[in-house]
């Protein structure tokens, strides 16, 4: 398939090309369209497939750029992985008008205040940051549409359990669930049985 039957806002395939892709990856043609009809999507897939882009140009479509709150939470198990996320969403969506934070460990939570205040449309973090600002009421969490666990099975892994489930008490019950994983151990099937609805799944 190509790029332009993903009906993608011209701004979003304008940077697809220029970051250089030419045609959508195995998962990126299976995994579009479904998030971006709303879908929950369970896939399997290993670094190297295209995953980042895959959920990164989903959440882009999905974002209202006028609605200036968060609409789209992205987890990641570590700081650095979520700060390659943002970079990858800031270039896909370089002609949008939008609004990307990392909100990870280890940086001044007032800085972090300070940006949910300026009005965040996508925020990337890891769990522990993440539920320590909602918690303090700066991460309002009312027009989150849509949460990506990347390397969920990582994530899992990691001891952030108990985040990730407090996490989901903290979004609207009507979240879309986006979960990615190389492996599906018990714990990340887990999480898709206890909030996932109806799940697509694909393995690439
Ligand atoms: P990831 O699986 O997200 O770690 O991505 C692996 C690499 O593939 C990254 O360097 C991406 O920039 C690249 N990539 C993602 N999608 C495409 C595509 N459709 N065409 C060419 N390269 C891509």
């Amino acid at each position: 398939s190509t790029f332009d039957e993903l009906n993608l806002k011209e701004q979003i395939l304008r940077a697809v090309f220029a970051y250089g892709y030419e045609f959508p990856s195995a998962i990126q043609s299976r995994a579009i369209l479904p998030i971006v009809a709303g879908r929950d999507v369970l896939a399997q897939a290993q670094s190297g497939t295209g995953k980042t882009a895959t959920f990164a140009i989903s959440a882009l479509q999905r974002l209202d750029e006028k609605l200036k709150a968060a609409q789209v939470l992205i987890l990641a198990p570590t700081r650095e992985l979520a700060l390659q996320i943002k970079k990858v969403v800031l270039a896909l969506g370089m002609h949008l008008n939008i609004s990307v934070h990392a909100c990870i460990g280890g940086v001044d939570p007032a800085l972090d205040v300070k940006a949910f205040n300026s009005g965040v449309q996508i925020v990337v973090g890891t769990p522990g940051r993440v539920q320590d600002m909602i918690e303090r009421g700066a991460f309002r969490t009312e027009n989150v549409k849509m949460v990506i666990l990347d390397e969920a099975d990582e994530m899992l892994s990691t001891g952030f359990k108990e985040q990730i489930y407090t996490l989901f008490t903290l979004l609207p019950s009507t979240t879309q669930v986006v979960l990615l994983s190389a492996t599906m151990p018990q714990e990340v099937l887990e999480v898709t049985t206890k909030f996932m609805n109806n799940p697509i799944r694909i393995l690439v």
